[in-house]
């Protein structure tokens, strides 16, 4: 049975049981049970604390498990990113009061409080930078006002917990982050159950990330059509009754799906219609 870490609390804690659940995996908790058994599939969900996951998967206890990239490099765990999920996006920055104006140049000699002091360490070392680092556990953004710190390096999603306090970034993030499958790159190779979780959470970021595009094309802007979409190998081409016409079908880039649109509609082509996709393999 494959054994697999979500976190049990924090912010990716909903949208990974969301994601494994669109794929068919059941891993919904009807209270605050520890693990969830999905049979059919030989699969048995561990709910754990963010920062233990890395623990319990790389000392091989579980074989893969849902964490921050921010946490699988600041944990230093040996573990493979296998798959970045698309969701919990956050940077890790540097941040000062409003009122100090600092920017990266100005952080010799600075006492900053973080929890991530190994990811701070490796990068101030790159900037050839002297600072003290205040380890802390959590809401570091009050070490300032308490006097322990002159800035802070935290993660940052919208920028309001940094507004609140009346801070702003400095410079550059250190990491840009979100939610990985971490586990070592063997159990890929060696769990058919493994690398067939891998291949229906895949079938789910590619339909999360393209759109099908349908549409009726005049056969003389067929070209210019087939640039404007030419889909992942190349897009469908299927006659129509009407002599001059074609229908012309392919996957394209959800983010596009209005530029895509107008240039469509440019060309004379009719008909376009955008179709939600549930899952894919390419
Ligand atoms: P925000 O106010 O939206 O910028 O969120 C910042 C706070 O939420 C920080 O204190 C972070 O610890 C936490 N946070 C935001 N995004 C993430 C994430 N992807 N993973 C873990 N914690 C996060």
């Amino acid at each position: 049975m494959l054994q697999i870490a979500l976190p049990n609390k924090g912010a990716l804690a909903d949208d990974a049981v969301k994601l494994i659940h669109a794929a068919g995996y059941s891993c919904q908790r009807s209270g605050r049970e520890l693990r969830v058994r999905d049979t059919g599939n030989q699969i048995l969900f561990y709910f754990l604390r963010p920062r233990d996951i890395a623990t319990y998967v790389s000392n091989g206890t579980l074989d893969l498990g849902v964490i921050g990239r921010d946490f699988l490099l600041e944990q230093q765990s040996g573990l493979h990113e296998i798959l970045s999920l698309g969701f919990g996006g956050a940077k890790l920055c540097y941040a000062g009061p409003n009122s100090a104006h600092l920017d990266l140049e100005d952080l010799e000699g600075l006492r900053i409080a973080t929890s991530f002091t190994h990811l701070v360490s490796k990068d101030l070392a790159r900037k050839q930078t002297q600072a003290d680092i205040v380890p802390l556990d959590g809401a570091v953004e009050v070490s300032i006002q308490l006097g322990v710190a002159d800035i802070i390096a935290d993660l940052v999603q919208s920028g309001r917990t940094l507004e609140d306090a009346g801070l702003c970034i400095i410079g550059e993030p250190i990491l840009k982050t979100e939610a990985v499958l971490a586990g070592h790159e063997e159990i890929i190779k060696t769990k058919p159950t493994a690398q067939l979780f891998v291949r229906r959470i895949q079938g789910i970021l590619l339909a999360r990330t393209y759109v099908m595009i349908e549409y009726g094309c005049p056969r003389s802007a067929l070209q210019q059509a087939c640039e404007i979409t030419p889909g992942i190998e190349s897009p469908t081409i299927a006659p129509l009754s009407k002599p001059d016409w074609v229908a012309v079908k392919a996957l394209a880039k959800r983010e596009e799906t209005n530029r895509i649109m107008d240039e469509l509609e440019s060309i004379g082509a009719t008909s376009i219609v955008i179709t939600e996709i549930r899952t894919c393999r390419i």
